[in-house]
């Protein structure tokens, strides 16, 4: 048995039973055969069903909300905020996939030859908590769009949220096993991965995940696409608005409860101005209000599992030993983490080197802009930057030193249907979202005819 508990509470609100070995070969068998089915219909038809689903997001976006803030504590407006993004998403796919994915003629020596873009049948998707509708649904617009079957493995903590993403397909009409939701725990993963029937699988989670997930599909030359962990670093320049940088780098650190992958997670400041930086930032992140996740107030919740917050009391304690100073915060109490900064952070600390996945950060300065590169680049996850800087200029032309797949100047590292989302280094391959993402999970036949 799979069980969600609400990790404010500590209750346990609900009990899954996971797929026995027939279900699993009934639900993979009915996913093979609709695709036979669902390649051939037609763009606009998929269109309708995609802006159904958009329409079915928004019009109980409460009832899928609560029962997210209840399965992983994200305050109640942020959950709201997220199913709000997913029906952009459907939106988003439903009006562009079509020209996205239109066939693309290329001159040769043929009468004619051209790419076309063709779905490639069931795609499994191993899917983390901390976005538990948003990280589905940035996958499953895309390949239904493009003609593919989803079926999904959610993780154990987010099972109702992941029933819920079936009931939003069905809800929208979408035929029969388009999208399933299989209730399994993760050893039962390699097996469907190695089954005939699923084509390629895409995963968003840590790297020991990621990497058993893709070592396998590669043992079975099936592709992967991986979107992993992230260390994203916020460096602010001399010449930085400090208000507005302020208010963005504690956005970037400190929205769903400091739980998401490309969060601002290391501050580099230059050491100009790392005083007055630091009071304000101090000032802000004392305002920001803990409590009940329910409560439409709440900006910090609680953390969604209890060795979640456990391994990031590790890391802060940790890097207090190695020399880091707490200004603010550092304490844990069961689920719920203190919004948390440290000074006087090295690049030899855990809380810089390792990937902290909670609302804690550390400050680290620099003189000189290529020390800041050299910061940036010295972690080993690659998913963005922000750069904070009056100078666009400026900003640009550092822009290639940067080895990450993002780099945003004065804005925190955000995804956005329109832009592609992923990363390099550890954070993974492959991307998401824009017509890089849709174009993942397809085969790119070129047709010669002479
Ligand atoms: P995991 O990577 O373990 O979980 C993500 C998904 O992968 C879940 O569905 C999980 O299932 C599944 N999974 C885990 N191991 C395997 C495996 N060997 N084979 C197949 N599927 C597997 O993340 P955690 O929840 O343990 O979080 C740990 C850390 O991972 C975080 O602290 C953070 O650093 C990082 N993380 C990154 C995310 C991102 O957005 N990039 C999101 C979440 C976590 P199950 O739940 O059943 O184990």
């Amino acid at each position: 048995m799979i069980k969600s508990k609400n990790p404010y509470t500590g209750e346990i609100i609900g009990e899954f039973k996971e797929l026995t070995k027939p279900e699993i070969e009934k639900a993979l068998e009915a996913g093979d055969n609709r695709f036979k089915s669902w390649r051939k219909t037609i763009f606009k038809e998929r269109a309708e069903l995609m802006m159904n689903a958009s329409k079915e997001l928004k019009k109980n976006k409460q009832e899928y909300a609560e029962d997210i803030t209840m399965e992983m504590g994200k305050p109640i407006t942020q959950a709201i905020a997220e199913i709000e993004k997913c029906a952009w998403v459907c939106e988003y796919y439903a009006e562009n996939a079509e020209k996205q994915l239109a066939a693309k003629t290329i001159k040769t020596d043929a009468v004619k030859s051209y790419v076309s873009y063709e779905p490639i049948g069931v795609v499994l998707a191993v899917m983390p908590w901390n976005y538990p509708f948003w990280q589905v649904f940035r996958f499953a617009a895309p390949a239904l769009m493009a003609g593919n079957i989803g079926v999904l493995k959610h993780a154990s903590n987010v099972m109702k949220s992941a029933n819920n993403i079936q009931k939003v397909f069905e809800r929208a009409g979408f035929p029969k096993d388009c999208f399933q939701n299989l209730v399994l725990s993760s050893s039962k993963i390699e097996n469907i991965i190695r089954d005939k029937r699923i084509k390629a699988v895409t995963l968003t989670g840590s790297k020991p995940a990621g990497s058993a997930v893709s070592s396998v599909a590669s043992e079975e030359i099936k592709k992967s696409v991986l979107e992993l962990g992230g260390s994203n670093a916020l460096v602010v320049f001399k010449d930085a608005n400090i208000d507005e940088t302020v208010k963005t780098c504690v956005q970037a650190r400190f929205q769903n409860t400091g739980q998401s992958c490309i969060a601002g997670k290391r501050l580099i400041v230059h050491e100009s101005i790392e005083e007055e930086f630091t009071e304000k930032f101090l000032k802000q992140i004392r305002e920001l209000k803990s409590g009940d996740p329910m409560d439409e107030d709440t900006f910090i919740g609680t953390l969604a599992r209890l060795d979640l917050a456990e391994d990031l009391e590790t890391q802060v304690q940790d890097s207090v030993k190695q020399g880091a100073k707490i200004l603010l915060g550092g304490k844990r109490d069961k689920t719920y983490f203190e919004p948390t900064v440290l000074g006087k952070v090295t690049s030899d600390m855990k809380i810089f080197k390792e990937e902290t996945f909670g609302p804690a950060i550390g400050i680290t300065t620099f003189k000189t802009d290529q020390e800041a590169i050299d910061l940036v680049n010295m972690s080993e996850f690659g998913l963005g930057v922000s750069l904070f800087t009056q100078d666009l200029d400026f900003a640009e032309k550092l822009c290639p030193e940067f080895e990450d797949g993002a780099v945003f100047v004065n804005e925190l590292v955000k995804s956005d249907p329109r832009l592609p989302f992923g990363g390099t280094k550890i954070s993974g391959f492959g991307r998401e979202l824009s017509e890089d993402g849709i174009r993942e999970f397809v085969n790119k036949k070129t047709v010669y005819l002479n």
